[in-house]
Parts: C-alpha cells; sequence; structure tokens
C-alpha cells in the first residue's frame, strides 16, 4: 500500500502517516462562520483538504474515509450581521451556508460525509462543559464558563510551541475580571434578550467558539482521530483551545494525531484587504467567467505550507492549460487507476505542484486514460465540474479578439469530426482556408493546436461556407 507522509505541526516533521483504523481514516477541518460569501482565502483550505480527501479515498477506499468539516452558524458575527440587516438569524445562515456549499462545489470540492452545524450540538457541547467543569478543568463565573490553562500547563501550547507565560506576553488576550488567568477562554458565554441562547446549568447563553469543534468532532469521529486540517490562522488561540478541551474532557484519548496546517493567500503579492481593493469572493471570480476549476488549479501550483500569490497572469495561463487538457482528455470514459508518479507525489505531503509536473509529461505521453485518473486526483477534469463542452474549449492562442477566437475554435473543431467521420474532403477544405488565412494548425498526440501567424488575415476565413 502506498505510504503517504504528511508534515505534522505537532511534531513539525514530515511522518508517515498511519491511520487508527484503516477501515476508517478519520479527518475534521474547521468549517466557515456563516454570515458573508466565502472569500478567496477561504476555499485554499476546502481546495486543499479535498486533495488530501481525495487521496485518502485512493488508497484506503472510498468507503473507509469520514470527512467532517462544520458549520459555525452560531457567532456574535452572525448576530451583528442580523442586527445590521434586520434580518432573522436562521435566515441568513441558511442562505450563507448553501453560498458557501454552491461556490466550493464550482471549484470541485466533494461534500464531506458530515456537515455538523454548531446549533444541533449544543447538548453536546453543555455535556462535554458539564464534564470539564467536574475534573476541575473549568470554572463557572458571573454567568461565563471558562476553561482554566493552569489546570492544564503541560500541554497547553505544545501544538504552536508556546508556554503559556509566552502566550501571556505576546497575545492580545480579552482581560476580564472574572478570569482567573488571563489566558483563560470562554466555553460558555450568557446570552441577552436578543441574542440566541440555550437553557444551561448556567443560564439561558451560548456557547464559545472553540467548544464546538472539540464536542462535534467527538461525536462524530470519537475521541481519537486521525487528521486535523484548518489555515495556519486557526492554530492559536483556536486548535490550542479545541486540544484543551478534548484532551481534558477525554484523557482516554489523543484528540487528533496528525495536525495539518495551510499558508495563507495574497493577492499580486500583497495581502488581501478591502483597503487595499483587491479583496474579493469566490463568486465574484466566478461572476467574471473564471472557471472554478482555474482557481482550483491556480491553488494547486503552489505547495499548502507555502503563501499562496492568486494573479491574473496565473489564472490565464491556468486557463490555456486546462483547455488545452480538456480538449486532449475532457471527451473520454476513463479507464483504470492514476499514474504513479501523481500518486507519489500527492502522497509526499501533497505535492500538488509536483503531481501537476507529472501531469504535464503525462500529457506529453498521451494517453489519455491515465492522464484523466491522475488529473481526476487532483480534483481536476473531474465529473463534479461537469463536461465541458467544446464550445468551451478556447485552444491556448495569443489572439484577444474573443470572437475571432470562437470561430477558429469551431472550425478547428469541426475539421477534428470531419476527419472522424471519414470526410476528408471538408477536412482538407477546412485546412486550406485555415492555412490561407494565417493560421497554423498542429495536430499533437493529444488534438489539434492551433495559434495565429503573423500573416494572419481573418477576412480569408469568410470565404468557407
Ligand atoms: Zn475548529
Amino acid at each position: 500500500m502506498t505510504t503517504i507522509r504528511l508534515h505534522n505541526t505537532r511534531t513539525r516533521k514530515k511522518e508517515a502517516f498511519v491511520p487508527l483504523d484503516p477501515e476508517n481514516v478519520r479527518m475534521y477541518v474547521c468549517g466557515p462562520t456563516v454570515y458573508d460569501r466565502a472569500h478567496l482565502g477561504n476555499a485554499r483550505p476546502v481546495v486543499v483538504f479535498d486533495v488530501l480527501y481525495r487521496l485518502l479515498r485512493h488508497v484506503y477506499g472510498p468507503d473507509h474515509v469520514t470527512y467532517v468539516r462544520n458549520f459555525t452558524d452560531v457567532d456574535d458575527k452572525i448576530n451583528a450581521r442580523a442586527a445590521e440587516s434586520g434580518r432573522e438569524i436562521s435566515e441568513i445562515t441558511a442562505e450563507t451556508t448553501q453560498w458557501f456549499l454552491d461556490d466550493m462545489a464550482e471549484l470541485g470540492a466533494l461534500e464531506p460525509d458530515h456537515m455538523p452545524r454548531a446549533t444541533q450540538y449544543i447538548p453536546q457541547m453543555v455535556a462535554m462543559i458539564e464534564g470539564l467543569i467536574a475534573k476541575g478543568h473549568a470554572y463557572e463565573a458571573e454567568g461565563h464558563v471558562l476553561f482554566a490553562v493552569d489546570s492544564w500547563r503541560e500541554g497547553y501550547g505544545k501544538l504552536s510551541g508556546r508556554s503559556v507565560d509566552d502566550m501571556i506576553a505576546g497575545a492580545r488576550v480579552e482581560v476580564a475580571p472574572y478570569k482567573r488567568n488571563p489566558m483563560d477562554f470562554v466555553l460558555w458565554k450568557p446570552s441577552d434578550e436578543g441574542q440566541p441562547g440555550w437553557d444551561s446549568p448556567w443560564g439561558r447563553g451560548r456557547p464559545g467558539w472553540h467548544i464546538e469543534c472539540s464536542a462535534m468532532a467527538y461525536e462524530l469521529l470519537g475521541e481519537s482521530f486521525d487528521i486535523h486540517g484548518g489555515g495556519n490562522d486557526l492554530m492559536f488561540p483556536h486548535h490550542e483551545n479545541e486540544i484543551a478541551q478534548s484532551c481534558c474532557a477525554h484523557p482516554e484519548g489523543d484528540f487528533a494525531r496528525y495536525w495539518l496546517h495551510n499558508e495563507m493567500l495574497q493577492v499580486e503579492g500583497k495581502k488581501m484587504s478591502k483597503s487595499l481593493g483587491n479583496f474579493f469572493t469566490v463568486r465574484d471570480l466566478l461572476d467574471q467567467g473564471i472557471p472554478g476549476e482555474v482557481i482550483r488549479f491556480v491553488f494547486l501550483s503552489t505547495h499548502y505550507r507555502k503563501p499562496m500569490d492568486w494573479t491574473a497572469e496565473k489564472a490565464r495561463e491556468a486557463e490555456a492549460e486546462l483547455s488545452r487538457w480538456r480538449a486532449f482528455a475532457g471527451g473520454i470514459d476513463p479507464m483504470g487507476g492514476p499514474a504513479s508518479e501523481v500518486v507519489d507525489a500527492l502522497s509526499d505531503d501533497l505535492n500538488t505542484h509536483g503531481a501537476i509536473t507529472a501531469l504535464r509529461k503525462l500529457y506529453k505521453e498521451g494517453d489519455a486514460h491515465v492522464f484523466r485518473k491522475s488529473a481526476e486526483l487532483l480534483g481536476l477534469l473531474t465529473p463534479e465540474l461537469g463536461e465541458w463542452t467544446e464550445d468551451d474549449v478556447i485552444l491556448h492562442s495569443t489572439l484577444s479578439d474573443e470572437v475571432l477566437r470562437e470561430r477558429i475554435v469551431a472550425l478547428v473543431w469541426e475539421r477534428q469530426d470531419a476527419k472522424k467521420s471519414k470526410n476528408f474532403g471538408r477536412a482538407d477544405e477546412i485546412r486550406d482556408v485555415l492555412k490561407e488565412a494565417g493560421v497554423v494548425v498542429t495536430d499533437t498526440p493529444q488534438g489539434p493546436e492551433w495559434d495565429v501567424g503573423p500573416d494572419f488575415d481573418p477576412a480569408k476565413l469568410e470565404s468557407l461556407k
């Protein structure tokens, strides 16, 4: 069996991945807080962990992997959005959840096996908090319940490699008079009348953010599971707090054994921000006509542990390359399995850049079945992305005029079809006119490629009926 190696944040080493139970490999990834459209940076972990999910399914079998990704549907940002818009919280969270699912589907991401909503797991969170209080790891103060970091100094901070004292010195912590240690974090907080709330042993209130992942991971994956993922902005405090809660509530388990964190995303070399005017959502790009598969390709061209720089140039190049790939292997019913070079690259800590390099080599070699199956392992050229029709395939060209480009593509395809149906007269006629007009068509094992030459004369295309 293929050995997958993963960089584990917890040990800071690349390690051979050995699942607790190869019959049920379990992964949890922190999902979105649903109050707004996903921006481009939100989509990176979705694509990264989708590739890992596909790889795990390939190695262990599709029925032997359980992937959980949550929706945070109780949060003060959601409450604020409801207050400013005058809309119901439930309406906002339902709408945003569906937006997220639609947008991520366009990026070719498979749906996880479970997508728990925080509001559906309140009793489980309350039970976990009660357990933490009973074990001396949490305390109630002024309607709040707080996790006591001093009760677990030996473990707190290990993931991010910081001691509690370092964290107090470096972090912006919310100082509150009722906290025993400034690093203590909220498990439960009181709700006033206008805020969403649930009855609890500590009065009507709502959970803090971190407890939901601990409670839902325990319910759906157990006290020990294999992989926990998310963006590296979540490492501290969110993941550190998840570990503290879970390991103290269920000391018989290890919580997550392999921790994976993706780096952040930039746009044209700069941090994406509303003030710089380079902030956009996934939907903004889709609406500009950039296919989701192109976004996915650009993401995967950079290793997940390196900062990803989104540029318009990369998107253009990716679209041209995917067009060639689609023309080559988009229309077949693929058989067989992926190439070992692609599996090996992905198994080396998700080396997606190396996998794309291997795909380029396969494309040159000309076996459309192996190529297609290998691309699908990266979530490219998959059935989920839908069929690209011939009309979508605009072969790579330096010609910028869209209408002319489509006209030439149509002719190139017509010539292909004519050859296939042995109508060689028509095929030759089209070839001659294209040549006359200065369009250079090259037949490659992957299908025709074309470009315009220096003597391009579009008027001559019109002589063809
Ligand atoms: Zn989480």
